[in-house]
């Protein structure tokens, strides 16, 4: 029991802090915090994903290029250029590395206004970082399983994030329906996305880059807007008014920016 409770803590947490500050602080601003915020969600990030940790600044590379050419020959993670999910993902992780381990100097239009850490980002990338919270899981897994088929979940521990990241890019571009017509392949795969925190509202995101809430209809539910209102109202964080815009307020793709912005509570001071 207490093995399935931590793999959900571990999954959920990891993807939380994935889309929370990777994604929608780090790569798209969406929303502001103050510089110790920053380093608290920073350290937070790096606990929860552990020894598959994602660099803030290669992932907001490699994440606003999936933007700019989403679904064309240059998206890095296209499911309509690779044969498989693995081939997808093993081609991916070379493009990460070449921007993580500062191999490849990225367009200038996709650099900075991310969060860095030199010192954290190190450790976290280092194989010692890396073998470290791989033995502490292993460790955990010998003092708690109960059941044999228990032992099946540990390998997931080591590669969290990479699991998310193949979900998410994979079948977040491939399966599901679609709100909006984008011009990609982006979308919506489940209407409470409990499995990835949001991240399979992939068309509506590719529609609304700037909102932080990733549902754009009455019955989609996305819970990592969930918590980031209550961060909001806490007083954590700030989000603006730039893009809160609803189905049906926009039909097409050119409608994004015209269409009336709603200010939502949580951001009105
Ligand atoms: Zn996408
Ligand atoms: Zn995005």
């Amino acid at each position: 029991m207490i093995i399935v409770a931590f793999f959900i803590a571990h999954w959920q947490l990891s993807v939380f802090f994935q889309t929370f500050f990777l994604h929608r602080y780090g790569a798209h601003r969406q929303i502001t915090m103050s510089k110790g915020w920053e380093k608290f969600f920073y350290i937070c990030t790096y606990v929860s994903q552990g020894s598959s940790f994602l660099s803030p600044r290669a992932y907001a590379i490699l994440h606003r290029m999936h933007h700019a050419y989403s679904d064309t020959p240059k998206d890095p993670h296209s499911p309509t250029n690779y044969k498989d999910v693995v081939t997808m993902m093993l081609a991916t992780k070379h493009k990460y590395d070449a921007f993580a381990y500062y191999r490849e100097e990225p367009e200038a239009k996709f650099d900075g206004g991310f969060p860095e850490w030199p010192a954290v980002d190190k450790l976290a990338q280092s194989w010692t970082g890396r073998i470290l919270w791989g033995g502490a899981y292993v460790l955990f897994y010998v003092h708690f399983v109960t059941a044999p088929w228990m032992w099946a979940l540990l390998p997931m521990h080591f590669v969290m994030g990479p699991i998310h990241g193949a979900i998410v890019n994979w079948c977040g571009h491939k399966y599901g329906y679609q709100n909006f017509k984008n011009g990609d392949d982006s979308k919506n795969m489940l209407i409470l996305d409990f499995l990835t925190a949001g991240e399979l509202f992939q068309n509506n995101h590719h529609k609304f880059g700037m909102s932080p809430n990733f549902a754009a209809r009455w019955f989609e539910i996305d819970p990592a807007y969930q918590v980031i209102r209550v961060f909001a109202a806490l007083g954590i964080v700030k989000y603006g008014t730039t893009q809160r815009m609803r189905w049906p307020a926009a039909t097409s793709a050119n409608d994004a920016t015209e269409a009336e912005p709603e200010v939502d509570a949580a951001a009105a001071e």
